[in-house]
């Protein structure tokens, strides 16, 4: 064995016996991890075990407290077969699937994860020819930036692709979106309706106290407020739509009403409101059956979510999806006064010809 050695770091070191070593109260890296110590730099010497590998010597005036995580792992009494790294850290061996509980994995399985590997591995096992498998600490390891999951070249931006392919991404839905809406044409204005009704609040047992039914034309077919026949208060609501309790005492019930609204509907090839679902919740007991409500269904179509498709597509920053929202990016303007029944009608008619240019071509 040479008297010296150069060390990972290129200080050089000098071979001296166990003894000498003791003699200037050096300290192994096993004594070191006992007192729960570290090094601070390099090895100040080394000698020969037995089997001819190195052991280092640090000075003991140039240590530092260990963090707890250091030495809670195995000393080296509990390493199975261990390994004295190059830097004097001891590594043991164990099977993959230990590792793998403990968060250690090979070099290839992190750069898979898409994390760059530590430089120093953290345990070890052995292939059937014994030649060495290194296990490194995913905790210690960087993680790179995720890449695009379609080409895989570049670093994502949105919705884990890169801008090229995001951007080719939306180009395609794009093309389809316009494609679905630029299909529909041939309506009659006359025979699709549009239509809005305010109500006491939002619930199942709230009721209607206003309806507006329009049609593509651009005639009012019905405009009126609606007396409720159980709710006598609607303080929340009121505050939106500005209908009172005196307003709508002398209005027609619903039930009065229904025979003109099913004339208007039955008369219809569409029924269209901006998130029609709370309105047809509410506006289907104007039928009797379960087939007369489903027939009613069947011929409803709702603005919102045509507008949410068409602001996937087009305005994907974009995440706010109200009657005024699609007003303004798609440049309609109030008609009457905001949010009572009839100004919402004529802006869903608006928006849905905005959203469909050739609906009512021939
Ligand atoms: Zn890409």
């Amino acid at each position: 064995m040479k008297e010296s050695m150069r060390t990972s770091s290129g200080a050089v070191i000098p071979r001296m016996t166990a003894e000498q070593a003791e003699a200037r109260s050096y300290l192994t890296m096993s004594l070191l991890d006992k007192m729960h110590l570290m090094p601070v730099g390099d090895p100040v010497a080394y000698s020969a075990a037995a089997d001819g590998s190195p052991i280092y010597y640090f000075d003991p005036c140039r240590v530092r407290e260990a963090p707890p995580e250091n030495w809670y792992i195995p000393d080296e009494a509990d390493l199975v077969q261990p390994m004295r790294l190059e830097n004097g850290t001891l590594i043991g061996r164990m099977s993959t699937r230990r590792a793998a509980e403990l968060g250690y994995y090979t070099r290839e399985r992190l750069a898979q994860m898409h994390y760059d590997v530590p430089p120093e591995p953290a345990a070890y096992t052995l292939r059937g020819d014994r030649s060495v498998i290194y296990f490194y600490d995913k905790s210690a390891a960087v993680r790179q930036p995720l890449m695009c999951v379609r080409c895989g070249r570049e670093v994502r931006y949105r919705r884990k692709l890169c801008r090229a392919c995001f951007e080719a991404d939306l180009a395609q839905r794009r093309a389809e979106g316009d494609a679905h809406r630029n299909a529909e044409y041939h309506m009659q204005r006359e025979r699709v309706l549009f239509f809005d009704l305010e109500l006491t609040g939002v619930y199942e047992h709230d009721e209607i106290i206003s309806v507006s039914i329009m049609n593509g034309a651009g005639e009012m077919l019905m405009n009126t407020l609606v007396h409720p026949t159980h709710k006598k208060r609607w303080k929340q609501t009121e505050k939106i739509h500005g209908i009172t309790p005196e307003m709508v005492a002398d209005a027609p019930t619903l039930s009065e009403l229904a025979p003109r609204i099913r004339g208007l509907f039955d008369a219809a090839d569409v029924l269209i409101a901006y998130g029609i679902s709370t309105d047809y919740a509410h506006i289907k007991y104007i039928y009797a059956t379960p087939a007369e409500r489903n027939a009613l269904r069947a011929k409803t179509r709702c603005a919102a979510a045509e507008f949410v498709r068409y602001l996937q597509e087009h305005h994907p920053d974009l995440t706010h999806a109200s009657l005024s929202d699609a007003m303004q990016v798609l440049q309609v303007e109030w008609d009457g006064v905001a949010h009572t029944s009839v100004a919402d009608t004529i802006a869903c008619a608006k928006v849905w010809e905005r959203l469909f240019p050739h609906y009512y071509e021939d």
